[in-house]
């Protein structure tokens, strides 16, 4: 794997302490970072097998995109405008209805390259579509390929959403334990755990059952919870409680779950997350997109809850950048609590980072920049005309910088992209290749491309 040296840049660690040196450096070797420092790096490192000049550039820990629908990626764009429940009948069922094996793969790495792209060195992929034995198989090979960190959760629904997608317990035990006999390997690069849907498409038996089999692989669950008010009300009527109270009642509601969404939360419900310490993965862009709600994140930081940030599918973002994300999460709390003061640029690189790796479950291995952690850096250009003269990094990475400044991305303390361009396949190739899989998908599933609103 050899040793790499960033010199010259600007180093947000995100640390403990959250230190940045104007200008510094960062030593890795064999996929750890073994030396973190203000000033120039000292002779014996200069020998690095790789010495990369982060000179006018950020350098940062990787993000984690803590929740994605990779098999959206060909269908962003499609069904614009429209509230949850509508969207999913219009542009996700017949799409996901029709997903083959190969169209998974292929939607997956362009999916993963975009998430490269935006600052992402970890991805969480809530991944339900299994209409092919082989659809989650093939999101793994494109994990496996593109090289970065992955963990896939298993999407599962066993009553009442759509017939195509359902699935029986034995099924969904059964396969979860596949893949992760299949996939896990690698020092743990590709993880699986399991992901039920939503609370209105997953009995109480089977939500026990997963979670108790989760437990004894020491692995996470993933969830959507109160991501409309409607879903709310619909679990007020069939079970008598709202999402969390419910997911503390049948016993499951622990530090292993990650609670995606959680917008309609009462106080009662905060409590419940705060006391059993679960994660919250915040997706505002999506929240906006849907027009779904606001999510209480600084009442949730306050109560020293962990927010993780997520793009959500491209369905409804309709992009998977997590740039884009650390702006719109400082400026969507901003103004919802009239506080300018409510988020501050090094809070949300925090979420993105630390407590991303915390949904990711690696809480200690990533997330900073520090000695003795996985090498996932990324290097981002603020000698631009939007960014320059910088006098704080961390404003300028949350504020001026955007996807496009991204430059170079390392997983593993392998260089996954270099001077923007991606190294491990051809970018144009895939691109090509995306549109015709994609244009093929379509004419299958019989899908109307709508050119203006409806
Ligand atoms: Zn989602």
């Amino acid at each position: 794997m050899g040793s790499i040296l960033v010199k010259n840049g600007s180093v947000v660690t995100v640390d403990d302490e959250q230190r940045v040196y104007e200008q510094g450096y960062l030593f890795i070797e064999d996929g750890l970072i073994t030396a973190v420092s203000p000033g120039a790096p000292p002779s014996q490192y200069k020998k690095a097998d790789t010495v990369i000049d982060a000179s006018l550039m950020a350098v940062m820990p990787g993000m984690v995109n803590a929740h994605t629908h990779l098999f959206q990626t060909f269908i962003r764009g499609l069904a614009d405008d429209k509230p949850l429940l509508d969207w999913l009948k219009t542009a996700i069922w017949p799409v996901a209805q029709a997903l083959t094996e190969e169209e998974a793969y292929v939607a997956a790495l362009l999916g993963l390259v975009e998430n490269i792209r935006g600052g992402a060195t970890a991805v969480i992929d809530h991944q339900y579509i299994h209409t092919e034995p082989g659809n989650d198989d093939g999101v793994c090979q494109a994990a496996e390929e593109a090289g970065l960190r992955f963990l896939l959760a298993r999407g599962w629904t066993d009553v009442g959403y759509h017939p195509a997608f359902m699935e029986s317990p034995e099924q969904i035990v059964r396969e979860t334990a596949r893949l992760r006999e299949k996939w896990e390997r690698d020092g743990g690069r590709i993880r699986v755990e399991f992901g039920p849907l939503i609370p209105w498409g997953c009995t109480d038996d089977t939500m026990r059952h997963t979670c108790d089999i989760s437990q004894n692989w020491g692995a996470g669950t993933h969830i959507h919870v109160a991501e409309t008010k409607t879903e709310v009300d619909m679990n007020l009527e069939a079970r008598g409680s709202r999402h969390i109270e419910w997911l503390a009642d049948i016993g499951v509601l622990g530090p292993q779950m990650q609670l995606v969404h959680s917008v309609w939360l009462d106080d009662n419900e905060l409590a419940l997350i705060a006391k059993h310490e679960a994660i919250v993965v915040h997706c505002p862009v999506s929240n906006m997109y849907l027009a779904s709600g606001v999510a209480r994140v600084p009442e949730m930081l306050a109560r020293g809850i962990t927010v993780a940030l997520g793009t959500d599918g491209p369905g409804s973002n309709n992009s998977q950048d997590m740039m884009e994300l650390l702006k719109t999460t400082a400026l969507l709390h901003k103004v919802n609590s009239l506080d300018a003061m409510v988020l501050l640029p090094e809070d949300v690189l925090w979420m993105a980072c630390r407590s991303g790796a915390a949904a990711f479950g690696l809480p200690d291995q990533i997330g900073s920049l520090e000695p003795g952690k996985k090498a996932d850096v990324v290097l981002v250009d603020l000698d631009t005309p939007l960014a320059m003269p910088v006098h704080r990094v961390p404003s300028a990475l949350v504020y001026n910088a955007s996807v496009r400044d991204v430059d170079t991305v390392i997983v593993d303390g392998r260089v996954l992209m270099r001077n923007k361009e991606i190294l491990f396949l051809d970018e144009k190739a895939l691109l090509a290749q995306a549109r015709q899989t994609c244009a093929n998908l379509f004419e299958r599933a019989g899908v109307v491309v709508e050119t203006a609103p409806s």
